[in-house]
């Protein structure tokens, strides 16, 4: 892991101190550190200026349709001394003001843009208005708990069920709360650029809220951010994930803790009615992939009566809504021994028939050869796997291991088997997969319908100028 270098604000800028001078170091790439990358560096302004990001002419074409972010081959001009994560105006070459945007001097993406509103001050007030907006909106989508029921992005407080004044109807709202609050107590509070706050991903797992930064403004409004979060959800726990990759890309330093509170012992999130434990320190991403609430759920109600194979199942999602939903048989494999485990503690925490269930450790591409060699047959396949193309220049990479993978999942489901396919690679288009899924098919020699295609549940919302944003896409396909 590169560490960043640490930086005094006095560090200098001129272009006289060569290498000193940051705002070059993006530039360069990062294998050949001495050589420049293909693209214009963008031009020193004066340091003494007020820090502000000029682009370069025609360069604000996608800003204009809001797109978010800043390349670095697109600026034309830093004027002043910023620092990453200093919020700077972006204008365009003749000086007009287009966004305020969060500054990184050592990514391609130089800078992610916080507000269009020249009046806008980036602020506390700014990120409470833009986070209560957030929760807001999944709560009048019905994913979250109502504020009235109890604590959990809402409050303390709850309508008493008892009483002698309350009417029929009261009480049967209050009823269904309850339900909807037993159901579900998981979501995605905030979803980064699609929700205008680039960089920034918060979970909610009942009590626990996990965080995510992912950008040099995100992480500049850290403890803003938390204590934000503290005083609108009231969680028991604000714990920080921030180790995913891409914080190398911004220059980041991987930071995995508590922020806030104190950790339970363990950490439970009920989707559904189903409860799974997690590990949030040390799980996948922010430790449960709620991106697949509703597509997990739409595999139960097919499950019935059917031999399932969940592959790169991690702690038991489309297992466990399979085995809820009447399986004859569950096989599922994962390389994790410790997503396993959990997965395992998971059957038993539903009181489901763990005699259904088979757990295998094993690599997904090597256990479904094997399955193919001892002709086993499945009527439902669920093939989930991990981000094979974080970027389009992985594409065709990946284009060769998910053609791998489904190629061998249509062998092994019988007619009238369903395959349940997904992707949640951002370099990899809609298209894109269903061509290298239609390609899959071809060689397995089968005959195959899409009957449905799927994405991330609501509370992953996409904005329409950030397409990025959809990064999850399933098809489910039906085997004549
Ligand atoms: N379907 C899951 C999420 C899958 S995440 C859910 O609903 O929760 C991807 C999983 O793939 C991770 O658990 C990871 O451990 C596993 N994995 C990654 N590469 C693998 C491989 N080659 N073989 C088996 N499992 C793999």
């Amino acid at each position: 892991m590169s560490q960043a270098k640490p930086r005094s604000p006095s560090t200098p800028h001129r272009q006289s101190q060569g290498g000193k001078d940051f705002r070059k170091r993006v530039q360069r790439d990062k294998q050949h550190p001495d050589k420049p990358v293909a693209q214009s560096v963008a031009r020193v302004g004066a340091a003494s200026a007020t820090p502000c990001i000029t682009l370069k002419a025609g360069r604000e074409k996608s800003l204009q349709r809001r797109h978010p972010w800043i390349f670095s081959g697109a600026v034309e001009c830093i004027d002043g001394a910023p620092k990453s994560g200093d919020t700077l105006p972006v204008r365009d070459a003749d000086g007009k003001f287009l966004a305020w945007a969060a500054y990184n001097a050592d990514s391609q993406i130089s800078a992610r843009v916080w507000s269009w509103q020249e009046k806008e001050v980036i602020d506390k007030t700014f990120f409470h208005r833009r986070i209560a907006a957030a929760i807001a909106a999944r709560r009048d989508l019905g994913l979250l708990p109502s504020p009235a029921s109890g604590r959990g992005a809402g409050g303390e407080g709850g309508g008493g069920t008892q009483g002698s004044e309350l009417d029929h109807a009261t009480l049967s709202l209050t009823l269904s709360r309850q339900r909807e609050r037993e159901l579900s107590n998981g979501a995605r509070l905030i979803h980064a650029e699609s929700d205008n706050l680039p960089g920034l991903i918060v979970d909610q797992y009942g009590d626990v809220l996990v965080l995510q930064l992912g950008s040099a403004g995100a992480e500049h409004w850290r403890e803003t951010i938390a204590d934000i979060l503290q005083e609108l959800v009231a969680p028991v726990c604000i714990y920080e994930r921030s180790d995913s990759d891409g914080r190398e890309l911004e220059g980041l330093p991987k930071r995995n803790g508590v922020l806030r509170g104190t950790l339970p012992e363990q950490v439970v999130v009920v989707e559904n009615g189903l409860s799974f434990a997690l590990d949030v320190a040390a799980g996948q991403k922010t430790g449960f992939y709620l991106d697949q609430r509703d597509n997990r759920a739409l595999t139960g109600t097919l499950a019935q009566d059917k031999d399932v194979l969940n592959c790169f199942c991690y702690t038991g999602g489309f297992s466990l809504y399979a085995l809820r939903g009447g399986a004859k048989s569950v096989l599922s494999i994962d390389s994790s021994q410790e997503a396993l485990q959990l997965a395992e503690a998971n059957v038993t925490l539903n009181g489901l028939d763990s005699s259904k269930a088979e757990w295998q450790c094993a690599d997904v591409f090597e256990a479904l050869r094997k399955l193919r060699d001892q002709n086993k047959k499945f009527n439902l396949i669920v093939l989930d796997p991990p981000k094979f193309a974080p970027t389009a220049a992985f594409a065709e990479k990946a284009a060769r291991a998910y053609k791998d993978i489904n190629l061998l999942g249509f062998k092994l489901l019988r007619p009238g088997g369903l395959l349940f396919t997904y992707s949640c690679s951002g370099g990899i288009s809609d298209d894109l997969f269903q061509k290298i899924i239609a390609g899959a098919a071809l060689d397995a020699g089968v005959d195959a319908q899409i009957v449905n295609k799927l994405h991330a549940a609501a509370d992953h919302p996409v904005l329409l100028s950030f397409p990025e944003g959809a990064y999850l896409k399933g098809l489910v396909l039906r085997v004549a």
